[in-house]
């Protein structure tokens, strides 16, 4: 991370209290006993934003030399005119315009945008979204100098994340890079964003439910580090999504701007906590395994927020049977060998040449029995207090599958060309994809996943 002195230090009370657009370069000792950061120090999400790019720049002392990279469909909405203003106000600009309209953040693109990076370049401008964004991140960083974006669509929450998905010899593979300085959405060319990519972000955005989920149960089962200051702007930023869905879709600015904010702050709340968990839980897994699916099938892959969304009522539904259950017919019971070596083949046939990796990463996951009465004795005594909040979460949106498709998102995985199979594999092992405790973890420890497998995907493929 480039370092920079325009950090602020805050209270706990101020950031619940702040716009989105004031959580910018901030700092603050939190109620969860960690500090968090916020490195992006400027956001703004306004009609007319593109404007403002030459001064914003200006004003940070980013330089004058810069890279401006952007896909056909980026560089028409917004790239070509602001190069042109930044040309005009004394910006020395490249272009990197990938002619791909379906492009992959892959060896070829990375390399592509670091052959028009000079020795003297000082900033890269992402123009575009998920992938530009992924592209521009990682190769700034490995040059050693700053970035900004300026979004074009709705379509994700990864503008304020400081990693990028890379696809490396086929497979994808997260890096852990740099936030950008500043997240510039000038809402005129936003809200003019293809409607699936609109769709697309409320689909992000309605994972949050089963993403905050999956953190309280970590936090009660694996004794995982929560913060309830983080969960609290999560749920906000769901909140104000999740009312204006009708606005969203019809493209008005006010819809599109409270969309760009939900989407910004779980981007700021993946930040302060330093890696994904507010904003990602079994929802993304089983999304992340359909795309690995579907990218090895050579097919062309629908947008991530769009899988996300209709993973998400799958996993809200195992949610709303655990709340139901009686307890007392819980328990949890170790593997024996037979079935470990069942599990090992299953992953075999699922994950193909990524599965021996899986395997031994996953391993320390198969707990013995003393560990999982530990985790047993966990959730007997967190369940009381546990219970409460879950219902909360999930009450938040009582019919999601309404709001997906009010917002024009598809709402289960038949709706998305999720084949049967690839919805029963996916419900069963999804949970490999990382490891990260997630409700998909605990219905297997309690001996209850090929059940609800079976289930939800009768159901789905029901005539
Ligand atoms: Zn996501
Ligand atoms: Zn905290």
């Amino acid at each position: 991370m480039i370092e920079r002195r325009s950090i602020t230090t805050v209270t706990a009370e101020s950031v619940l209290q702040s716009d989105v657009e004031r959580l910018t370069g901030i700092e603050f000792a939190c109620t969860c006993g960690r500090t968090h950061r916020v490195e992006i120090e400027r956001l703004i999400l306004e009609q007319g934003a593109l404007r403002k790019v030459p001064d914003t720049i200006r004003q940070m002392g980013l330089g004058t030399k810069a890279l401006l990279i952007a896909d056909p469909a980026s560089f028409a909405a917004a790239g070509d005119e602001l190069a042109g203003q930044l040309g005009s106000s004394g910006f020395d600009v490249s272009l990197c315009v990938f002619p791909e309209d379906q492009l992959y953040a892959d060896e070829t693109a990375l390399v592509r945008a670091l052959i028009e990076l000079e020795k003297d370049t000082e900033f890269m401008i992402a123009v575009g979204s998920g992938t530009i964004n992924d592209i521009a991140r990682f190769v700034s960083c490995k040059a050693g100098i700053p970035y900004l974006v300026v979004a074009t669509a709705p379509s994700m929450d990864g503008y304020a994340s400081t990693g990028s998905p890379i696809l490396v010899n086929g497979y994808k593979k997260t890096y852990s890079l740099q936030s950008p300085l500043a997240i510039i959405g000038d809402l005129d060319v936003i809200r003019c964003a293809p409607p699936a990519m609109i769709a697309a972000g409320v689909g992000d955005m309605a994972a949050k439910i089963t993403a905050l989920c999956d953190w309280l149960l970590a936090a009660v089962v694996e004794e995982e580090h929560y913060c309830e200051v983080t969960a609290e702007l999560m749920t906000r930023a769901l909140t104000n999504v999740a009312s204006e869905v009708t606005a969203i879709r019809t493209g008005g600015v006010p819809g599109i701007k409270k969309l760009m904010e939900g989407l910004v702050l779980s981007g700021i709340a993946m930040q302060m906590i330093g890696n994904s968990r507010p904003a990602s839980g079994a929802e993304h897994h089983i999304s992340h395994y359909w795309e690995m699916l579907h990218f090895a099938a050579g097919h062309r892959p629908e947008l991530h927020g769009i899988k996300v969304g209709a993973a998400t009522p799958l996993i809200a539904r195992l949610y709303a049977e655990l709340l139901e259950a009686d307890m007392g017919e819980w328990n949890m019971t170790e593997k024996d060998a037979v079935q470990i070596a069942e599990w090992e083949t299953n992953l075999r046939r699922c994950y193909g040449p990524l599965a021996e990796e899986m395997i031994t990463e996953n391993r320390s996951l198969l707990l013995s029995q003393p560990e999982l009465d530990v985790r047993m004795n966990r959730l007997v005594r967190g369940w009381p207090e546990l219970k409460p909040k879950l219902r909360t979460l999930l009450g938040l949106v009582p019919d999601l599958k309404a709001l997906l498709r009010d917002a024009g998102a598809p709402a289960g995985p038949r709706e998305i060309g999720v084949a049967r199979q690839e919805l029963s594999d996916a419900l069963r092992v999804a949970k490999e994809v990382r490891s990260r405790y997630t409700v998909l973890q605990l219905a297997d420890q309690l001996g209850l996943l090929e059940r609800f497998a079976e289930e939800r995907t009768r159901e789905s493929f029901a005539p």
